[in-house]
């Protein structure tokens, strides 16, 4: 989602917008989308939160009438489970972080978190408790301090250096010769892919919610960056109900439950090698993704 091409002056905007309203990446995040809006109710709630159990049920939604793109949809995730969603590209998995940020309302069914039906709630109550590492962490021309603490503007010092350790940026940051206070971005230095991401993870850190979205990066790191970056995430998401969305199902086979979404519908759910030994779908997608690493 956040790769999309944007004119220089769109972002120029965007970066305005968050420096004045002091917005959080979420905001960024749906100014990126650029989606009509669904406006909360006239007596929203703001969502209760209690153990963060997220849950999709029955969901269906499409775009535009003509072509379903989610189908019945239902599967949950416990209060700090770690659930990851996997299938073939178009399947619908990033149209399901839209359905839980509320850029969109399901058509059929409903999406709650701890029973509550997000339709219900205030947006920005919802969006406060979320905090999302997307595929490609944009940086703007600032310091990587600030860069950090769009997650939550108003981070302490403590809270900052607390996210740094969480993301494995400490020795990174003290490599650099002016440390937090190096400018990054277009004009600034230019930081890895798995630096980038790693940067995103200390945002969603600092932010501290209780829910998690990891939005995995289709173009492949080098392995020491993508272990790192997957060591990073794991450390954190040990405290948080967390929604993977995964394109290499290397990287989740430790997940608590791995989801299977194939044309919009759930086709299997299950651990790893429970669903390898099933034998369908899941299977033939690891095998495929097995003999393309093998041609690597
Ligand atoms: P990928 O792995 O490539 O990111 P995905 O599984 O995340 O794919 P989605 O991005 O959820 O898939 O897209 C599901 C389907 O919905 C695709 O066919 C896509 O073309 C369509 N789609 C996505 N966004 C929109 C939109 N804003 N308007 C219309 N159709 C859309």
């Amino acid at each position: 989602m956040l790769q999309l091409f944007m004119p220089l002056g769109f972002l120029g905007f965007v970066y305005r917008e968050i420096k004045s309203s002091l917005a959080n990446i979420e905001r960024l995040f749906a100014l990126l989308d650029r989606q009509p809006k669904v406006s909360d109710k006239s007596d929203a709630r703001d969502l209760e939160v209690n153990t963060s159990t997220l849950s999709f049920n029955a969901v269906g939604f499409s775009y535009d009438d003509s072509r379903p793109i989610l189908r019945d949809v239902s599967f949950s995730i416990m209060g700090g489970e770690k659930v990851a969603v996997v299938g073939a590209s178009g399947a619908g998995k990033s149209t399901l972080v839209k359905l839980l940020f509320r850029f969109y309302d399901p058509e059929s069914g409903s999406v709650t978190i701890d029973g509550q039906d997000l339709r219900d709630l205030s947006q920005r109550s919802v969006r406060r408790q979320i905090a999302i590492v997307p595929q490609d962490c944009v940086l703007f021309n600032d310091t990587l301090r600030e860069n950090i603490r769009y997650g939550n503007p108003e981070a302490d010092d403590d809270e900052l250096l607390k996210a740094i350790a969480t993301a494995h940026l400490e020795d990174f940051v003290a490599r650099l010769p002016k440390g937090l206070d190096t400018v990054v971005g277009e004009r600034g230095l230019k930081l890895s892919g798995g630096e980038r991401q790693r940067v995103g993870i200390a945002r969603a850190a600092i932010k501290d919610a209780p829910i998690l979205v990891f939005d995995e990066a289709t173009s492949s790191l080098d392995s020491r960056s993508e272990q790192a970056v997957l060591d990073a995430f794991s450390s954190m998401a040990q405290q948080h109900t967390t929604l993977v969305i995964a394109h290499r199902l290397s990287t989740v086979i430790d997940a608590d439950r791995i989801v299977v979404l194939h044309s919009g519908k759930v086709v299997e759910q299950g651990k790893h090698h429970d669903l390898l030994l099933e034998n369908g779908y899941y299977s033939q997608l690891w095998q495929a993704q097995q003999r393309r690493s093998e041609q690597d």
